[in-house]
């Protein structure tokens, strides 16, 4: 499997627009690997987008890719799907002003997220509504598992409350590789297949100490809620046994530049911190 963090960071990207703290400065000056775009990934063996940020269409500017044949998403917080209207930018033919029918994407998506989806609009309606009837998108809804191109996709519903997200494992000639970027506790660690991935790709959670403005998360903080520490998730990448384990979703607020990131890495060989643009072979 041959994959591309398109983008490595999460609800804030990295520089935060107008922000002049230290992180900031130095990805404004040095561009990537310290800047960071909102989450995003590209499985090449199908053709997948996984999540469209608000920075998608740059994104897939700036990288080599070619054709987007499928499209999904994690769950549907802003983050995640901002840039949704990519598949009119890619797909819409200005003299039909519907879809050149070869660059129609289709949007594989758990059955659940089908409802919550159309919740997401603009003037005309829903936009999932939209991109269906101008064809930028065929809308296929799947429960649990589906085979594509002969990868198994298997979407493990995480229970967050008011909204689900998923959990993805793709599985190709005996390679395993779990795709967890936000919203993922409670991780559903005890299903056989979250574990032994050859590579987990998940958020690292919460960072204790060295926060911007010198935060310190209290105890009954709300993000404790819907995060893991940084020494939690790694316990939990060992309890599923990951062999690999790649970070994403990397805040601004943690206040980490890439070479810190890097100072982690030299620390532990089995974790890697994400940029963009990064590409990884399975
Ligand atoms: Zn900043
Ligand atoms: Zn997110």
């Amino acid at each position: 499997m041959k994959w591309t963090i398109l983008g490595s960071g999460g609800c804030m990207v990295i520089p935060k627009p107008l922000c002049r703290c230290p992180v900031c400065r130095e990805a404004r000056d040095k561009g990537i690997p310290y800047a960071r775009a909102g989450p995003s990934a590209f499985l090449h063996d199908l053709n997948l987008l996984i999540d469209t940020p608000a920075e998608i269409v740059s994104m897939l500017n700036r990288s080599r890719i070619r054709r987007v044949d499928y499209l999904t998403f994690t769950h549907l917080d802003p983050d995640h799907t901002e840039g949704f209207r990519v598949v009119e930018q890619i797909a819409l033919d200005f003299r039909t002003w519907r879809a050149y029918p070869e660059k129609q994407i289709c949007l594989l998506l758990p059955e659940q997220l089908a409802e919550p989806l159309r919740e997401i609009r603009s003037q005309y309606g829903p936009l999932l509504d939209f991109y269906q009837e101008s064809g930028f998108v065929r809308l296929h809804l799947f429960r649990d598992r589906i085979e594509v191109g002969g990868m198994g996709i298997t979407a493990i519903p995480v229970d967050r409350g008011r909204q689900t997200s998923f959990v993805y494992v793709f599985e190709k000639s005996g390679r395993k590789v779990v795709y967890a970027p936000c919203d993922i506790k409670p991780f559903p660690e005890h299903l056989k297949e979250v574990q032994q991935a050859d590579l987990l790709i998940i958020q690292p959670g919460i960072f204790e100490k060295g926060l911007k403005h010198g935060f310190r998360y209290p105890p009954e903080h709300v993000s404790r809620t819907t995060l893991y520490t940084y020494e939690q998730t790694l316990e939990l990448a060992a309890r599923i046994q990951a062999k690999k384990v790649l970070f994403v979703h990397l805040e601004e607020y943690w206040n980490r530049s890439h070479d810190d990131y890097r100072a982690l890495e030299s620390k532990n060989k089995a974790i890697r911190f994400a940029y963009d643009g990064m590409q990884v072979t399975v």
